[in-house]
């Protein structure tokens, strides 16, 4: 990659794609060592920043779904719910990228490596070819994207009704978990989500600055606050809960639309 490398290529090599032929080299050539792992967690979580963009994607679509909703605009409900597997499937190629870049972090960590552009394409085939073997229902429809649109749609003309079981009518139990109404409240505050985080191991949702908070007095690790889970939270599997703050958003929306026409009707 330095300049006096890409000298050192033969003249017939070099007509008109210099950086082709010398980038693919190098890199070919490049030892990965094990300290280069240590910027690994870098990478990591610039993939998390990636995410970020396809989380709010979906906040949208479900926005505009429930907008449609609403106006008893069936059809259009359904094409929007459509899109959500091409939501999902982003979302993975983000998530199998991450998998990788840990699988080679632990690696390097181990011993030298060569080749690592070829190391780490043959995985993403590997991450890829696992997850096409995936059913659709394993894919999407146990998705939390998917369940959220599900509930939340039927939500906004049944209200507090429980969701009717969904079109796959098989014992698989793991579905129940999209019956759950998705909590807006932080079990720490007892009052709605600000900035909501999320485990990424339990799942549980917390305020940022009260969980953060506990974490601090507490060394850097304490039991899951939520009741009866008991994994151990540290700041590094907390991750920003976009959904969880639209939730909230909606929530207190509809509440300010509730309060104004209980005031308009107790003016008189
Ligand atoms: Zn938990």
């Amino acid at each position: 990659m330095t300049a006096s490398s890409s000298n050192n290529i033969p003249e017939e090599f070099t007509e008109g794609n210099t950086a082709i032929i010398s980038l693919d080299e190098e890199l070919r050539n490049f030892k990965l060592q094990s300290f280069h792992s240590e910027s690994f967690p870098n990478y990591i979580n610039d993939l998390d920043n990636a995410a970020m963009p396809i989380q709010k994607a979906f906040g949208f679509v479900l926005d505009s779904a429930l907008e449609l909703e609403r106006s008893k605009q069936h059809d259009e409900v359904e094409i929007l719910r459509g899109c959500i597997p091409a939501i999902i499937e982003l979302e993975h190629q983000i998530n199998a990228q991450k998998t990788v870049l840990k699988d080679l972090e632990q690696h390097i960590r181990r011993e030298p490596m060569n080749d690592i552009v070829g190391a780490y394409q043959k995985q993403m085939t590997r991450e890829n070819a696992k997850w096409q073997l995936l059913s659709d229902k394993k894919k999407y429809k146990k998705h939390p994207f998917y369940t959220e649109f599900r509930n939340d749609v039927w939500a906004e003309n049944h209200g507090d009704e429980p969701v009717p079981d969904s079109d796959d009518n098989d014992e698989d139990e793991d579905l129940v978990v999209g019956h759950i109404r998705q909590s807006t409240t932080c079990p720490i505050t007892q009052t709605y989500l600000e900035n909501p985080v999320t485990s990424r191991i339990c799942k549980h949702t917390f305020s940022k600055h009260a969980i953060y908070e506990l974490i601090r007095k507490n060394r850097g690790r304490i039991p899951c606050p939520n009741a009866g889970c008991g994994q151990t939270i540290t700041t590094q599997i907390l991750q920003d809960d976009f959904l969880a703050e639209r939730r909230v958003a909606r929530l207190r929306a509809t509440e300010a639309s509730q309060q104004q026409t209980q005031d308009f009707y107790n003016v008189e």
